[in-house]
């Protein structure tokens, strides 16, 4: 009989049924990093690599019972937070960590999906950065996530750096803007926390429409790398390097009409 604990990682983020984002996107990642995987679903999406069809979001006090029994018995040692639907889910996951302060948690500002879709009621995005952000070691919005987060216009590297010390305001610990949607060759994520750290996280781009779930991987592969130990500031390189190797894996395969996923077993 063995004591070895597992690293564990709990997501809290909607169920894609296409299989390349959301909750499906982040076990697979944990699977892959070697973490042992539990999921508290948000919402269920009806969806494709086409696109979203329909949302159902699960009510707040199913989501809590979920989160409250992963965390009652199998403790993870890092949480990520991805898509969030309303108000009051945001209230249900920012009481369960109140109950458990300690556990890194990364959450990732979920809006829209690629296809256009809102996947979070715009009326609760308040409620996100004022109740949820100063609980979280780190947050991880794209371009256009972090241009409403701060209110400002987010297009270029000094600008994101720019909106990532706006964000700090909120009491998170850090901020990664990622800029996966920038029109330059090189893509470059920008970190900054609140102990004064700026760091430039730079990668090339990988030519493939096989993008589905990009964001909800990288921050499933940051929380994986920070229950396995590691330091916030390399969590965040070996993610990069992991969804670039994903990216790199999944690049001609073709699933589906639309934008296919990463592969993440031959990351
Ligand atoms: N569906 C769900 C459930 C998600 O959580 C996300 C992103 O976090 C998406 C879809 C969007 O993925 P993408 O923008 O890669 O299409």
């Amino acid at each position: 009989m063995s004591d070895y604990v597992y690293p564990s990682v709990l997501t809290i983020a909607g169920s894609d049924s296409g299989g390349g984002a959301g909750i499906q996107a982040d076990l697979k990642t944990f699977a892959a990093l070697g973490c042992y995987g539990t999921s508290a679903i948000t919402a269920l999406t009806a969806q494709n690599t086409q696109g979203v069809s329909s949302i159902y979001g699960i009510p707040a006090g199913i989501l809590s019972g979920q989160i409250l029994a992963v965390l009652g018995d199998i403790r993870p040692s890092a949480i990520k937070i991805g898509m969030l639907y309303n108000k009051e889910q945001i209230e249900s996951v920012v009481s369960a960590l109140i109950q458990y302060p300690g556990i890194p948690v990364v959450i990732d500002p979920v809006m829209k999906a690629t296809a256009g879709q809102n996947l979070i009621q715009e009326v609760a995005i308040p409620a996100m950065r004022d109740l949820l952000f100063p609980l979280v070691t780190l947050i991880t919005p794209n371009l256009d996530e972090a241009s409403i987060l701060s209110n400002m216009t987010v297009t270029n590297e000094q600008q994101m750096q720019d909106a990532a010390q706006e964000m700090l305001k909120t009491g998170c610990y850090g901020v990664l803007v990622k800029g996966g949607h920038l029109k330059t060759e090189t893509l470059c994520n920008v970190y900054a926390d609140g102990a004064g750290l700026i760091r430039k996280y730079f990668s090339s781009r990988v030519e493939t429409a096989n993008t589905h779930g990009t964001g909800c991987t990288l921050s499933s592969a940051i929380a994986a790398y920070l229950a396995l130990g590691e330091q916030l500031d390399m969590a965040i390189e070996r993610a990069g390097i992991f969804v670039q190797n994903a990216l790199i894996a999944g690049k001609n395969v073709k699933t589906g009409k639309g934008k296919g996923p990463l592969n993440h077993f031959f990351a």
